[in-house]
């Protein structure tokens, strides 16, 4: 059974933990994930983008076939099935589809209209169980159209938009969707710090997880962040293993075009990332 984010993400603020919101873009995909976490006793939060799910033919498949597979697989740690930067009218089909927590990012929108708009969501999304994560200031790079500048949010936006009731908060210090530019200057530690202080207990999210030195994740963790967003790593680690096995001609041997065989390195892959994930958050036996 899927749950709400709120329970697992307000024990890893008090654990000084976080937990991985992986974000799936097949059956391969969720399998492996899921099979990691429970592998590994940890919480998890399968995110899924509106053109990700777009992909997987809508959120009713993608809500259906993560129920399925639980039960199949006979997942018991907990599993939070997350909007990833949802548009309000993409909060409301995730939530009909059976999602167990969304994102309503208003960050494009100015203050007043994100704080209308995230008032609503948390209001009709609390009503059914489903845990919200609102976002205050544009985070750098692209994910899905959503465009940013490599902002830094407003600490005392982040305690406006926290005190309408969010479960968990997403606020730009400094991080970027995708891959690091050469240049990147690293994360904002005085502005999060400053965030902390204004939000109290609210969960921080810290987005654009792929490629932050390890170092700075330990230390953003010790300042409040409870959920880290990771996608680009797995894409790239499942490419790589892909690649790997084409270029070494193995799908040209007996039955190596078998997709059960051909998307296996791959799958071995992003089960591997999410593991090192999953241990470097320290949500390893949280479940
Ligand atoms: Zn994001």
């Amino acid at each position: 059974m899927l749950v709400s984010a709120k329970d697992m993400l307000q024990k890893a603020k008090a654990g000084k933990y976080a937990v991985g919101q992986f974000n799936i873009n097949n059956l391969e995909w969720t399998k492996a994930v899921l099979q990691t976490a429970e592998e590994l006793r940890s919480p998890v939060i399968l995110g899924v983008s509106e053109g990700a799910g777009k992909y997987m033919c809508g959120f009713n498949t993608v809500a259906d076939m993560v129920k399925a597979m639980m039960k199949t697989l006979n997942i018991t740690v907990p599993v939070a099935l997350h909007l990833d930067h949802g548009t309000f009218e993409g909060a409301y089909k995730a939530m009909d589809a059976g999602f167990s927590s969304v994102m309503f990012d208003g960050s494009h929108y100015g203050i007043e209209e994100n704080v209308e708009k995230t008032t609503k969501v948390i209001e009709d999304a609390h009503a059914r169980g489903i845990s919200v994560e609102a976002e205050v200031g544009a985070i750098g790079g692209e994910e899905d159209g959503v465009i940013g500048g490599g902002e830094v949010a407003d600490p005392d936006e982040c305690k406006r938009i926290a005190d309408l009731g969010v479960d968990m908060l997403a606020a730009g210090i400094g991080n970027i969707h995708g891959k690091y530019p050469a240049n990147w200057t690293g994360l904002r530690f005085d502005v999060l710090e400053k965030i902390g202080e204004k939000t109290g207990e609210m969960p921080l999210v810290l987005h654009g997880g792929t490629g932050i030195p390890a170092d700075m994740i330990k230390t953003a963790i010790s300042l409040g962040v409870s959920k880290i967003n990771v996608n680009t790593e797995c894409q790239l680690a499942f490419q790589e293993a892909t690649r790997k096995y084409i270029e070494e001609g193995k799908d040209l041997i007996g039955k190596g075009f078998d997709p059960r065989k051909l998307l296996a390195p791959g799958v071995e892959a992003i089960k591997a990332t999410v593991k090192e994930k999953m241990e470097l958050f320290g949500s390893v036996g949280k479940a």
